[in-house]
């Protein structure tokens, strides 16, 4: 095992870290095996993986229960645990206590390495503000309960670094891989909390599992690299392979996987990757760019729209269609998607703009807003040509470009 700079905590952390969310499920029901989960878990850590991450909503609730069993016998002192304070149930100040008293029982330990405000984005990071619950964090700290205070993020740089800046945080997890390189925290946000000394801890590197089933055009080009490496290998190298990163985060549910991502890990390394390496993964990302027909971020800097179109919610589905194909059997799910969409004057919220994209007057209001440069109302035109009068997408986008 490679183990790596923790930010400025005294902790040598695996370069792999077990991400506790996708445990194994019983074949009948969708409900984590616990006996299994138990044996993984500690087959991890005798593969000498130490850092595990959970939340309250993980496995259906079931993830802190299972950890709490399979850290008995000598395995808790072996791994840094974190796991989130739920910030979606919080309401009120004294539901700290509530949840993290709760964590604790289930995970069956006095302290947590680490506690995490799960999820933070620009509203949440609002909530932790106005309930105080920083003050929370040192309380509890103080109280001996949990020992470091992080957060894990999903909003857009400039929130993102507005947190970094709000508190002396021991951590962050965030988005990262090669496709995501630009949205999220983004790479900029990953050096950002670096250089304050942060321990960034990387979640979804394989991006949700698409960089693990590449388009056969990728494939063609992972077979002539000099390094034979597999689509997930060049996934988690790419990561490793930058400083800024502390603990990658997998979520492994079997043992082969933990096997796999363990030898990935042990050949890992700052600064390892070679120039021919480097070259193969922008060609990847490159490839896997040309799949998405806009490349909005969602960052919303072009809201709201006077006319109420949702301008981001109409380049995501239109961006499915391109991920499924034309004819993918997620067809029906995205004509639903897109029709759950205002189309019609008396269905427009006045508060939430939910309108589908022929709700567009071309006004060019947004137009210098987008930091991507899309030209919106153009796009939009294209999305209510497709989705909404059912026009064959090869009209309008290249879908077999290769
Ligand atoms: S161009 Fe279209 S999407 Fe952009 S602000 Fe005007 S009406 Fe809204
Ligand atoms: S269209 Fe541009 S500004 Fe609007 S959400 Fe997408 S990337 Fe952001």
């Amino acid at each position: 095992m490679e183990y790596r700079k923790f930010g400025s905590i005294d902790w040598k952390v695996s370069a792999l870290g077990l991400g506790a969310m996708r445990l194994p499920t019983k074949k009948i029901l969708p409900r984590v095996d616990w006996d299994e989960s138990i044996e993984l878990i500690r087959y991890a850590i005798d593969k000498d993986i130490n850092y595990i991450d959970t939340g309250w909503i993980y496995g259906l609730g079931a993830s802190e229960k299972v950890l709490g069993e399979a850290l008995k016998d000598g395995y808790r002192e072996k791994v840094f645990l974190v796991t989130k304070l739920p910030m979606f149930l919080v309401r009120k100040s004294e539901d700290f206590y509530k949840y993290l008293n709760q964590q604790l029982k289930s995970l069956q330990t006095d302290y947590l390495d680490a506690y995490f405000f799960h999820g933070l984005s620009r509203n949440s990071f609002k909530k932790v503000k106005e309930l105080n619950l920083i003050e929370k964090m040192e309380e509890a700290k103080n109280k001996g309960l949990i020992k470091h205070v992080g957060f894990s993020f999903h909003d857009t740089l400039p929130v993102f670094k507005e947190i970094i800046d709000f508190y002396d945080w021991d951590l962050a997890q965030i988005q990262y891989n090669y496709m995501d390189t630009a949205v999220q925290a983004t790479h900029e946000g990953l050096k950002y909390a670096h250089e304050k000394g942060i321990a960034v801890v990387i979640m979804e590197p394989v991006k949700g599992g698409k960089l693990a089933n590449p388009p056969e055009e990728a494939l063609k080009i992972m077979k002539k690299a000099s390094n034979q490496r597999t689509p997930v290998d060049w996934a988690l190298q790419y990561v490793w392979n930058q400083p800024e990163v502390a603990v990658v985060l997998s979520g492994m549910g079997s043992k082969k996987m933990v096997n796999e991502n363990v030898e990935s890990a042990s050949n890992s390394g700052i600064n390892s990757l070679s120039e021919e390496d480097n070259n193969i993964i922008s060609e990847l990302a490159e490839i896997y760019r040309k799949s998405i027909l806009v490349q909005c971020t969602a960052c919303k800097y072009c809201m709201p729209c006077p006319s109420g179109v949702n301008i981001p919610e109409n380049f995501a589905v239109l961006n499915n269609v391109a991920y499924t194909g034309e004819k993918g059997g997620m067809t029906f799910l995205i004509n639903r998607r897109y029709k759950k969409l205002a189309k019609s004057k008396k269905k427009l919220n006045k508060e939430y703009p939910n309108g589908n994209a022929s709700f567009c007057t071309k006004c060019g209001e947004c137009l210098e807003k987008c930091p991507q440069e899309i030209n919106i109302p153009e796009e939009l035109e294209k999305v209510d040509a497709i989705l909404g009068k059912g026009k064959n997408i090869s009209e309008y986008y290249d879908l077999n470009s290769d």
